[in-house]
């Protein structure tokens, strides 16, 4: 291996740049030429990247977002689009690739590495969604954002008394929404993973303020309901002034924290080491704070049953 690629796809995550550095610095230092290449699979496509250096990943550890851009490019699921990404990597005479996203872009680089282009995947998303590793890169930054924001929902919700309700990141993955209920005192929590009842929330409302409780805050994943439609209902099935926020991208963004920038830097590190093994069509994981790699197919047919961190709802459950 001479000359190798790295790029980042799907929604972008913070420490996505600690990866980044992670494999110019480890590719530079092992003689290999390492290239940017723009926006994810779509600069692949239209043949977008850059010769780095050193210096070119100076200053970025600090910043949230990716700096080569990401995107979604969904014409990547032709074949006829990958083959002339194919081409395009063969005439750059690019002899492997980093690809840091979450299972969507794992996909991807499976089908790339079938084509003979080997790649290797990173888990760059604030979802935690990916199978295979603990923990992704931006799950504690984004975490950290909800914390804070649910802190400040707190404060004018105790002031005016009211149920809050919060809609939080993650896709089909409710591991954000019980981290931030645990760590943000929330009272009641709702993940894809199982059946939202709302009466069981409306009676855990009644239930609190019956037993004093002048306010209350309720965690929910996206994609689950309409929270605003959901507030209404609550107010007037409890007689409770209920407000709903979404917190959207603001989730997405900031410096991320130092968890994310040493677990981005030390995958970026530990995928260049891997390619030089000749490992292919495989992604990096976090297990147990040890580094581990698996292959993309095992990996995308776990996405589907992801398993369901029922340990950590319990917890969360205990204290409401
Ligand atoms: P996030 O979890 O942040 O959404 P992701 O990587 O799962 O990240 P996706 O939009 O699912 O985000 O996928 C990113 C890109 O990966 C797609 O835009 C597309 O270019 C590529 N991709 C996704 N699914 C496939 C597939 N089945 N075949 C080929 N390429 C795919």
């Amino acid at each position: 291996i001479k000359r190798i690629g790295v790029l980042t796809s799907g929604g972008d995550s913070p420490g996505m740049n600690a990866a980044i550095r992670g494999v110019v610095r480890t590719g530079l230092s092992e003689g290999l030429e390492v290239y940017g290449i723009y926006d994810g699979y779509l600069g692949l496509f239209q043949n977008r990247m850059i010769l780095l250096n050193h210096c070119s990943v100076s200053d970025i550890i600090n910043r949230g977002g990716t700096f080569l851009g990401s995107s979604r490019f969904p014409d990547f699921r032709k074949y006829t689009i990958r083959e002339k990404v194919v081409r395009n990597i063969k005439k750059r005479n690019l002899d492997a690739l980093v690809i840091i996203g979450g299972d969507g872009s794992y996909i991807g680089a499976k089908k790339l590495s079938d084509m003979g282009c080997p790649c290797i995947g990173l888990p760059g998303t604030i979802d935690n969604d990916v199978s295979g590793t603990d923990y992704t890169i931006g799950y504690f930054t984004a975490l950290e954002t909800i914390i804070e924001a649910i802190d400040r929902l707190r404060d004018t919700s105790s002031s005016h008394q009211r149920v809050s309700i919060v809609e939080v990141m993650g896709r089909y993955c409710g591991d954000l929404t019980i981290a931030a209920a645990i760590a943000g005192g929330c009272e009641f929590v709702v993940v894809p993973e199982l059946k939202f009842e709302v009466q069981d929330l409306v009676n855990k409302v009644k239930f609190d303020i019956a037993k004093g409780k002048k306010h209350a805050i309720v965690a929910i994943t996206e994609h689950i309901c309409n929270v605003f439609d959901l507030a209404k209902y609550i107010e007037k099935k409890t007689g409770k002034e209920t407000r709903a926020t979404v917190l959207g991208y603001i989730q997405r963004g900031g410096k991320p924290v130092a968890y994310d920038r040493i677990l981005g830097s030390r995958m970026g590190v530990y995928s260049v080491e891997l390619l030089l093994q000749g490992c292919s069509g495989c992604c990096i994981g976090i297990q147990n704070e040890k580094l581990v790699y698996n292959d993309i197919s095992s990996i995308i047919q776990q996405c589907v049953h992801r398993p369901f961190r029922q340990d950590f709802f319990r917890t969360a459950k205990r204290l409401f």
